[in-house]
């Protein structure tokens, strides 16, 4: 087949070091060059996002002695999305003595990735996982405890062992006040410059180094510009390109669009994350979805009635016509297979005319034998609060009767390329966090999003930023310097453009109309002629926005129409390459599904001889034509296998 692409020279990632894969993260500390305490303040470094990824950076590099520049574009750092995560963080503590280690994670998330994700970034995150806890417990985060004082763990998809560490049913919550206080304290012995309520509209790269960023003030309307001598971005994911996903409504992916549009190159774009537990959508008016965590897979059980077309109520179904689909197909893993495995179980079920609720876009998650075997109080006590908010939103009570739940967008595993050190292919801009590409593959496993955040921004950049600092004496950027002129001008030529448009279709109206078409084209599985139909409309769609799109208001107040429509036009740019990433990827491969490439009994078939490698995107202007620049995988530690969890 003919795609609208060229392809470039390979990418390697030169920061990761040889050796025992044990030793790299070590010898990669120690081969990184210092920054002396008393230099270290002369250095201004700007983080944006303050969720866990960027807050524990922020506070973390303050701590060091940095001068730190932040933003958020929430009220207060303390709002990011990150608050939301429910269920918990994995690490290989090996509280239960149930076989885990760091080797065993490493393991787990190698393979539940699908083979696409790079074995010594994810070794570093299974070592790394260990001392997360201890920095988390240091900061008082509220960890969930066994009665003889050890801290609780649970299991998630995907893994066989104990090791996700949670404070009820609010992990993020909890973690991100840690990250805060710490940050909360930078702040206030200035050492940390906050900037909330003001979003980063584009990225000064200066003589092929990120500079600084332009931002505006989301009260007041007014850009600035921000000089420094490294940009980190801390920004989140971009699946609310769908639309509906259970993410943050203000989660967008502007921040990396527009460094992807300065030269930074966008990696595995198609690898978004479908999670199979989440509250069905009820109709057109919906404007978010709900995760129910995966943590009530550890005793929850997930059915169909075993007849096509059963619509009697789940009481009234008797135990030998239920289908318990996953404990049958995957006995090995029963309810916990892995997110992708279990959301196109479900798709498969409700595809088949099995599926329960309106519509048949349901299955159940049942408590019975659950209460049944551990008692009501036991399982109010480890689900309360999660069960109290099903009830709210569907006014069920999942007590009594099971709950519903159906696949939604949930994580975009795709992300700014980053090596092994966290930089971007443009020098002096780092990426961490759900921002970047590096540590899932094409799926990431339950609770190791708050990890590799945490890793990141506690551990890993603090090290990899000062060997760039130490390494690269920088000159002060002139702020009339072209380059800074020109991000600024493009800034306003922009929102002055978005509110000149003054059409009749709302911005929402587009989004909903893009994330439909991705999510049907692009979305739990992918088709060769479903995707070329979403490359044919959406530059159709772009056009329409640029020319009909009504934005009221004006630029010099708070003007939320004016925020979504940007955010808009940046998801429009960016699905075209994410279907475009899909549509080249002729193989399944974790979260990416193609119809195409499936073995006989329906299992994604990946193709290691033609894709063991990331997909890594540069961009060479709107409607034209992508360079593919591949880095290839290599696999030393786990050999790829076709995954089974049966
Ligand atoms: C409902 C839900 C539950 C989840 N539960 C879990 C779980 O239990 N365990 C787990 O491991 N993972 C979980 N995840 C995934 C996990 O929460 C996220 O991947 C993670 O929190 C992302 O953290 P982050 O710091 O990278 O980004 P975020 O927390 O999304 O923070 C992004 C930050 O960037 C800022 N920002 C973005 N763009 C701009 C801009 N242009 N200008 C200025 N600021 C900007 C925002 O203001 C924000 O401060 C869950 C996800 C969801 C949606």
């Amino acid at each position: 087949m003919t795609l609208a692409y060229t392809t470039g020279t390979p990418v390697t990632d030169t920061a990761a070091p040889g050796g025992p894969i044990e030793e790299r993260w070590d010898r990669r500390r120690f081969e990184a060059k210092l920054v002396n305490p008393a230099n270290r303040r002369k250095h201004r470094v700007i983080v944006v996002g303050t969720g866990l990824a960027g807050g524990s950076a922020g506070a973390t590099l303050a701590e060091q002695g940095y001068h730190v520049v932040q933003f958020c574009f929430q009220d207060s750092p303390r709002r990011a999305h990150s608050v939301a995560a429910q269920g918990g963080i994995n690490a290989a503590k090996n509280y239960r003595n149930d076989g885990d280690s760091v080797r065993r994670l490493f393991y787990d998330t190698v393979k539940g990735g699908d083979f696409r994700s790079r074995e010594s970034n994810v070794y570093r995150l299974a070592q790394v996982s260990t001392e997360i806890i201890d920095q988390c417990v240091a900061q008082g985060v509220p960890f969930a405890r066994e009665y003889g004082g050890l801290l609780d763990n649970r299991s998630f998809g995907g893994v066989q062992v104990s090791r996700t560490f949670y404070a009820r049913g609010q992990t993020g919550q909890q973690l991100l006040l840690g990250a805060y206080q710490a940050l909360s304290r930078q702040i206030e012995a200035g050492n940390v410059e906050m900037h909330a309520r003001t979003e980063m509209l584009d990225l000064i790269v200066v003589d092929g180094r990120a500079r600084g960023i332009v931002a505006r003030d989301l009260v007041t309307g007014e850009v600035s510009t921000h000089l420094a001598d490294a940009v980190v971005l801390a920004t989140g994911g971009y699946g609310n390109i769908f639309y509906l996903s259970t993410n943050a409504k203000g989660s967008n992916a502007s921040a990396i669009w527009r460094a992807h549009r300065r030269g930074a190159y966008m990696a595995n774009p198609c690898f978004t994350q479908i999670h199979p537990t989440c509250i069905p959508r009820t109709g057109e008016h919906q404007g978010k979805l709900t995760l129910m965590s995966e943590s009530l897979r550890n005793d929850g059980r997930i059915w169909v009635p075993a007849a096509k077309g059963d619509t009697r109520s789940p009481e009234q179904i008797p135990e030998n016509e239920r289908d318990y689909y996953l404990e049958r197909l995957y006995p090995s893993f029963g309810n916990l297979v892995p997110r992708d495995i279990a959301s196109r179980a479900a798709k498969n079920q409700c595809d088949q005319g099995r599926g329960v609720g309106p519509g048949g876009l349901g299955v159940y998650l049942d408590f019975r034998d659950a209460i049944a075997r551990m008692g009501r109080a036991a399982v109010e006590e480890k689900y309360g609060n999660l069960f109290e908010m099903y009830e709210r939103i569907t006014a069920e009570n999942p007590y009594e009767v099971p709950m519903r739940i159906y696949p939604a967008i949930h994580y975009t595993m795709g992300g700014l390329w980053v090596d092994y050190d966290l930089q971007s292919n443009v020098p002096g801009l780092y990426v961490v966090g759900e921002a970047n590409f590096s540590d899932h593959g094409a799926n990431r496993l339950g609770a190791s999003a708050l990890m590799q955040g945490l890793a990141d921004g506690y551990f890993v950049l603090p090290a990899t930023l000062a060997d760039y600092l130490a390494r690269n004496p920088l000159e002060p950027v002139d702020p009339a310097h072209d380059s800074v002129l020109r991000a600024e001008s493009e800034v306003a030529e922009r929102l002055t453009g978005l509110l000149a448009v003054k059409g009749t279709r709302t911005v929402d109206s587009f989004h909903r109309e893009l994330g439909t078409l991705l999510w049907d084209e692009c979305g739990m599985s992918r088709t060769e002629s479903g995707l070329r139909k979403a490359l044919d409309r959406i530059p159709q769609l772009r056009e329409e926005f640029w020319r009909d799109v009504l934005v009221p208001g004006s630029g010099e107040q708070l003007n939320q129409e004016l925020e979504k429509a940007n955010r808009v036009a940046d998801f429009l740019e960016f699905a075209e390459l994410m279907v475009l990433d899909a549509l080249v990827r002729d193989e399944s491969c974790g979260g990416h599904f193609r119809e195409e490439s499936q073995t006989p009994d329906g299992e994604a078939r990946r193709d290691d001889e033609h894709f063991s490698h990331v997909s890594a995107w540069e961009f060479t202007g709107v409607g034209t034509d992508p360079v593919l620049h591949a880095e290839q995988l290599e696999f030393e530690y786990v050999h790829p296998v076709q995954r089974s969890y049966a």
